[in-house]
């Protein structure tokens, strides 16, 4: 496979560390609010490469974080007059249900900065006994002048930016040696969550937890490290430099970072309030239909949010699934006659498709193709397994079609039984709006159905539904 090396600026063969293995690291989110959709593109993403990567046979030990103290986190707890922690382990346990519903499976381990706190404060001891870091007033900070590759990765012109940073001095800065220096500890303010150090009671700064979880759960060097682009300067600037002027080996081989999606042209996120959580999205669509939205463009190009997009993911999904329970039915009614000659052929034909989706995934990740040949497969098996085609032919081609969407987190097959429930639950909610006469909502579940092919027909014995 050959992936775009963000440290190299050129598409490199992957080649692990351990043959046979690959050890990944995924930045994971801050958990303050419900995680917004862009938040789901690196998850999305990255949970396809290593599906990938296993497809292809490697072993892969995959580690996302939840980084759970920050000044946001304690802004909300402030608010709701709760601890932070609360309001971190209410927001992990939604983002492992958003992940659950997007079908990215869970890390090997999701480790939590606030458990990590012992490793942090010995690796901070570590830095300052090998003069990479100093202590100033309780605060402790990292040397960028210490560090010989310090920029290698973000390419940034290093003089620009420390004059820039000059003129744009801000208070309690000054204590800095250097103005790209940055805080590894700092002392807490009145009401923090705080741990005690060598240095002050307070807690750590927020690039020293990844490189601590990194190397406790994957080791000292890593293959992948991965991660929205907007981490590459500081955060993973930061982390290569704490890890290896710590660990005194390379830190990371391969660094990916997945662009924005944006909604009009602009990132969407929290702080410019142009977001859609999963949550809301999921009130419209199957998530799956946002899983193929993302995964029809490529992971380094801008994606923009529209609703014809998600309608063309939508009926790009229902065309994978007619098709797979079009198979699964002729497998099922199918008799047991073995195969002609010719229909041994279009076996062997279905099969070459995973070849072929192969060789586009092998190309940085490149799963809008990979979902072209999905697409193809189901053309294929649509004009070249009649009705009637014998069973095995039929569980063969469906074999093929679960194997290559499963690889990109698609399920192909589905519970008819689950979603049933799922749209009488919505049905009953809807009752409910009706009894309290909040009209609005009950139209805006009927229409959020009607959006996913569900009419409702309030009839005498009830409401009744059907699929359109
Ligand atoms: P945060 O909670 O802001 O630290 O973000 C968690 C992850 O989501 C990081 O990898 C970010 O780079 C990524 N991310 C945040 N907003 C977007 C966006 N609009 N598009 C793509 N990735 C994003
Ligand atoms: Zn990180």
């Amino acid at each position: 496979m050959k992936i775009f090396n963000s440290l190299t600026m050129t598409k490199q063969e992957f080649v692990p560390i351990e043959p046979g293995k690959v050890r990944m690291y995924v930045c994971g989110p801050t958990v303050y609010n419900l995680i917004h959709i862009g938040n789901a593109r690196p998850m999305i993403v990255f949970d396809t490469v290593r599906r990938y990567l296993e497809h292809r046979g490697y072993e892969v030990n995959y580690v996302s974080n939840f980084t759970d103290v920050d000044d946001k986190i304690i802004k909300a707890a402030v608010e709701e007059g709760v601890t932070a922690e609360e309001i971190a382990e209410r927001y992990i346990a939604e983002c492992k249900k958003d992940m659950e519903a997007m079908n990215v499976r869970p890390a090997t381990t999701h480790p939590l900065a606030t458990k990590e706190i012992p490793g942090m404060i010995e690796m901070i001891g570590k830095l300052i006994e090998k003069g990479h870091a100093y202590e100033k007033n309780g605060t402790v900070y990292f040397s960028t002048r210490s560090c010989r590759n310090y920029g290698e990765l973000s390419h940034k012109n290093l003089d620009d930016l420390r004059s820039g940073f000059r003129s744009l001095k801000v208070s309690g800065e000054d204590e800095k040696e250097d103005p790209l220096d940055f805080v590894l500890w700092k002392p807490k303010k009145e009401g923090e969550p705080f741990w005690t150090s060598p240095w002050s009671d307070g807690r750590p700064g927020w690039h020293i937890e990844c490189s601590v979880m990194a190397k406790r759960y994957l080791g000292d060097s890593i293959d992948i490290h991965a991660g929205g682009e907007d981490l590459v300067f500081p955060h993973h600037e930061n982390e290569i430099a704490q890890s290896t002027c710590a660990n005194g080996v390379p830190f990371a081989n391969y660094w990916m970072h997945n662009a924005f999606l944006n909604i009009d042209n602009k990132k969407m996120s929290k702080s410019l309030g142009n977001f859609f959580t999963v949550r809301d999205i999921s009130q419209k669509y199957d998530l799956q239909v946002l899983r193929i939205f993302m995964l029809s463009a490529h992971y380094r190009s801008p994606l923009n949010f529209s609703a014809e997009l998600m309608d063309s993911a939508a009926s790009s999904l229902d065309r994978i699934r007619r098709a797979a329970s079009r198979l699964k039915d002729l497998a099922s009614a199918g008799d047991g006659a073995a195969l002609t000659e010719a229909e041994e052929k279009v076996l062997a034909e279905a099969r070459e498709f995973v070849g072929k989706f192969d060789e586009k995934m092998d190309d940085d990740a490149n799963t809008a193709d990979a979902l072209s040949v999905i697409f193809d497969l189901v053309r294929f098996a649509n004009t070249n397994v009649p009705d009637g085609a014998p069973a095995i032919l039929a569980e063969g081609v469906l074999g093929v079609l679960t194997e290559l969407s499963d690889v990109l987190g698609i399920i192909p097959l589905v519970d008819e039984g689950s979603i049933d429930a799922e749209i009488e639950e919505l049905i009953a909610k809807r009752q409910a709006a009706r009894k309290e006469r909040n009209f609005a909502l009950a139209d805006q579940i009927r229409s959020d159905l009607l959006a996913r092919g569900i009419e409702l027909m309030d009839t005498r014995e009830g409401v009744k539904w059907k699929r359109i």
